[in-house]
């Protein structure tokens, strides 16, 4: 088995305000994998500032991974434990390679197009005006679950736009979820949480910071709306840790991202963890191109959870890979009448992977 990989920047079609500041590109590497004439491709979508794996030598270990293909794949992946990015590439590129289509990794329904994936609409964060016409835009799309990142403006101008799409819609029409990003003190959060869950919302994301479980696990016992660790989960590499998080925290829900946690196998761990708590989750991508969103859509349709998932779409940048990944009514889904195509850059024959 040969391997190489790729550094690649997707350019986003509008600055996106996210909790890490406004972003203009985004940086991802793709990892190529050849062997009997055939192509594996998996992408390590690397999340600066965020991702436990932002340090100086994520090319190295890439460039290791590279050279050590010979290695037995379930050592590669413990090898990779502080690459959760590049675990997860890996686990893609093998599946890749392995199967008929280099980009059916799981196949199903969804992969037949017969069947979707609801998932939430997105709110960028914003003024207040950009915020509004992103939420007329998601309505108009017919997305029935609103996920907006709260944090950024000043909490009364959010609860107002929050507040004006309540009064126009129960939640039995629209599920509400916000996302603070760590944005609350300890100090003020459950207050905060209570002028929230008067809006009938689903959840929030990580109202307070990660890393400090004593405080967010107070708070998920007193909390009068259901939180969902994110920030929370990364970085917390074995499953007694895991385990351990959960218990002491207890949270209502968590969050997983796979290029964030360690990829499909992590995920499963995550998973079952959370059920001995009774903890609820989802799945969610994390700007990755469409060949990361793609994995992560085709694995999370195979869970069978029927809550919307987190799969933003590939419409957020101007050169992302081509895919049959299209979203309609509030639905991810998988249109096989499109086509593939990779950039030149990908230097694979005829732009095809086989
Ligand atoms: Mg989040």
């Amino acid at each position: 088995m040969e391997g190489r990989y790729l550094r690649y920047v997707l350019n986003f079609k509008r600055p996106s305000g996210t909790s890490r500041g406004v972003l203009t590109t985004k940086e991802t590497w793709f990892l190529i994998l050849e062997e009997g004439g055939k192509t594996g491709i998996g992408e390590c979508g690397i999340l600066r500032t965020l991702s436990v794996d932002d340090r100086p030598d994520y090319e190295e270990k890439l460039y290791w991974l590279c050279n050590n293909l010979h290695r037995d794949p379930e050592e590669i992946y413990r090898e990779l434990t502080e690459f959760p990015s590049i675990q997860f590439g890996w686990e893609q590129a093998l599946l890749s390679l392995r199967s008929n289509d280099p980009f059916l990794l799981f196949p199903s329904d969804f992969t037949k197009g017969t069947s979707s994936i609801a998932i939430n609409g997105l709110i960028w964060m914003g003024n207040p005006d950009f915020m509004q016409e992103q939420i007329e835009e998601k309505l108009n799309q017919g997305f029935d679950c609103i996920k907006m990142k709260i944090g950024a403006i000043d909490f009364d101008s959010e609860i107002a736009l929050l507040r004006t799409l309540r009064k126009r819609y129960s939640r039995d029409v629209i599920q509400l979820r916000v996302d603070a990003n760590g944005a609350f003190s300890n100090q003020e959060a459950l207050q905060k949480l209570e002028v929230l869950s008067s809006l009938d919302l689903h959840s929030i994301e990580q109202p307070i910071k990660a890393g400090q479980p004593e405080a967010m696990a107070d708070l998920c016992r007193y909390t009068p709306l259901p939180i969902a660790l994110d920030e929370e989960l990364i970085g917390v590499f074995s499953a007694s840790e895991r385990g351990e998080l959960l218990n002491h925290i207890r949270p209502q829900y968590i969050i997983l991202k796979p290029s964030l946690v360690g990829g499909f196998k992590a995920c499963d761990e995550w998973i079952d963890l959370a059920g001995e708590v009774n903890a609820g989750w989802w799945i969610t991508s994390a700007l990755e191109s469409n060949i990361g969103l793609n994995a992560i859509a085709q694995y999370t349709y195979t869970l069978h959870n029927p809550m919307p998932q987190g799969l933003g779409t590939g419409s957020l940048f101007t050169n992302n890979i081509q895919a049959p990944l299209e979203v309609g009514n509030g639905m991810l889904k998988y249109n096989v009448s499109s086509k593939w195509e990779l950039p030149e850059a990908f230097h694979i024959k005829g732009g095809k992977a086989h």
